[in-house]
């Protein structure tokens, strides 16, 4: 089991209980949010350790949208899909400054953005630790991804850009993980983090209902202070924050279906847009941010 008796991030001794919460997507366990007093990090406390994580992700669900699924949901599901990948491929050609080069996708789940970019002309691995989604992704697209624990077989300053869409908040060793991406990575490369962001308009309004807590398989609630300090301690900086649009729309909707609301589809869209709304005149207020890194110069 995850316990932390010190603050992980600042190594303070002032944490202390946060949010009491439910795993209320698969097991309806509850967990504790601990927060530190010092640098206001927020974190899972007591998380399943690495041998029994397993059993809290179903992963039939992660594979349900496949390209088969029909219906409603998954159509608009594949509709948002393919203009995030648009959106993201562009991303990461603005951001390197390159049309081609070698890409990095870890927790590259079915493989779709990696797809995207080799589509697009670039040199393509990945990084995921479900083997059915390696399996997709091998069989689908004819992609090379391999499992975490192969990660130091990939050669050291091998790529332009590594990306990490949602899965440095699943990871039970951030530090040591950003420490092979920095030993990956380019020294002019481009980091890609994509985070929920636990101090956003939603979060607040949601509260223990926030559906992007997602205890336990969320260990780590980034802010855009938190995480900054944590880019600073594994070395990198900062060169930008984007936020990512449909994200508020999901989450809001998810968090109204754990509180319980009728026609929680609707009310999770009306109040997604408010939150939405207000994220336009305060970015570091959206649910979900991503953040440029840059390994910082020795
Ligand atoms: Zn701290």
């Amino acid at each position: 089991m995850g316990h932390y008796s010190l603050c992980p991030l600042c190594d303070s001794l002032k944490i202390g209980l946060h949010i009491q919460t439910n795993d209320f997507f698969l097991s309806a366990e509850p967990f504790s949010l601990f927060r530190c007093l010092n640098c206001g990090f927020v974190f899972t406390q007591d998380h399943p350790d690495e041998r029994t994580i397993g059993s809290y992700y179903a992963s039939e669900e992660y594979l349900s949208h496949n390209d088969s699924a029909k219906g409603f949901s998954s159509t608009l599901y594949k509709i948002s899909r393919e203009f995030m990948l648009k959106r993201k491929r562009r991303l990461v050609e603005r951001e390197t400054g390159l049309k081609r080069g070698k890409l990095l996708d870890t927790g590259s789940g079915t493989g779709h953005f990696l797809n995207q970019m080799k589509q697009a002309g670039w040199e393509v691995n990945g990084i995921e630790i479900n083997k059915k989604a390696r399996e997709y992704a091998a069989s689908s697209f004819g992609l090379d991804v391999i499992s975490p624990d192969k990660i130091s077989s990939l050669s050291s300053k091998s790529f332009d850009c590594i990306t990490l869409w949602h899965v440095l908040e699943h990871f039970e060793d951030p530090f040591r993980y950003f420490s092979e991406i920095s030993r990956l990575l380019t020294d002019g490369g481009v980091c890609i983090t994509a985070l929920p962001n636990s101090n956003s308009f939603d979060a607040e309004h949601y509260n223990k209902f926030w559906a992007a807590y997602d205890v336990p398989r969320h260990i780590w609630h980034f802010s855009p202070f938190t995480f900054q300090l944590f880019a600073q301690k594994a070395g990198f900086k900062i060169r930008s924050i984007k936020s990512l649009p449909l994200d508020v729309f999901y989450i809001s909707i998810l968090s109204e279906k754990y509180m319980g609301t009728w026609l929680y589809f609707i009310t999770g869209i009306i109040t997604g847009k408010w939150f939405w709304f207000l994220s336009l005149f305060k970015k570091e207020k959206s649910s979900s941010l991503i953040y440029i890194l840059k390994k910082k110069e020795n």
